[in-house]
């Protein structure tokens, strides 16, 4: 049996006109997160942990932004993708848990709805699926409400060392 940890870290910046992606889900709000793919910073975060438990590079380089085929890409088409490596090593997510720090929207409400998207993919029941939501306090660019960041750690696990 082998068990690895990986963690991510994403930001994006926060623009009008844009549609906010999080969790896998469109969510209503008056901005967006930028980014060439939907900008997705909680699913980018859990794809770099998983990626740092597979010892693989990091999202940036294995979906180089570049790359027109990712243009506007919904982010949890990446996050299969990088499914298909884990069931490749004969691994599989054990657990995974993250903080999104949004100034705004208040994201509590639609963890369960993000669980419901994410769970399969990662092939997780909603209990193995941690979500969490802080503020920062008004403080900085998170605060101030011009960007959104989130932190993810995933337990991976396989059978062979
Ligand atoms: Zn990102």
């Amino acid at each position: 049996m082998t068990i690895r940890a990986g963690m991510g870290y994403d930001l994006h910046r926060l623009a009008k006109g844009r549609k906010l992606f999080l969790g896998g889900l469109e969510i209503p709000f008056s901005a967006g997160l930028v980014g060439h793919s939907d900008g997705d910073a909680l699913v980018h975060a859990l794809i770099d942990a998983i990626l740092g438990a597979l010892g693989e590079a990091d999202i940036g380089q294995i979906f180089p932004d570049r790359d027109p085929r990712y243009e506007n890409i919904r982010s949890t088409e990446l996050l299969e993708s990088v499914m298909t490596k884990v069931r490749k090593k004969k691994l599989r997510i054990i657990h995974a848990d993250a903080v999104v720090v949004a100034e705004a929207p208040q994201l509590g409400p639609s963890f369960p709805d993000m669980k419901k998207r994410l769970g399969p993919i990662l092939g997780l029941p909603a209990g193995r699926l941690g979500l969490k939501a802080k503020t920062n306090e008004g403080l900085g660019l998170i605060g101030r409400g011009r960007a959104i960041a989130c932190w993810a750690v995933v337990l991976v696990g396989g059978e062979k060392d």
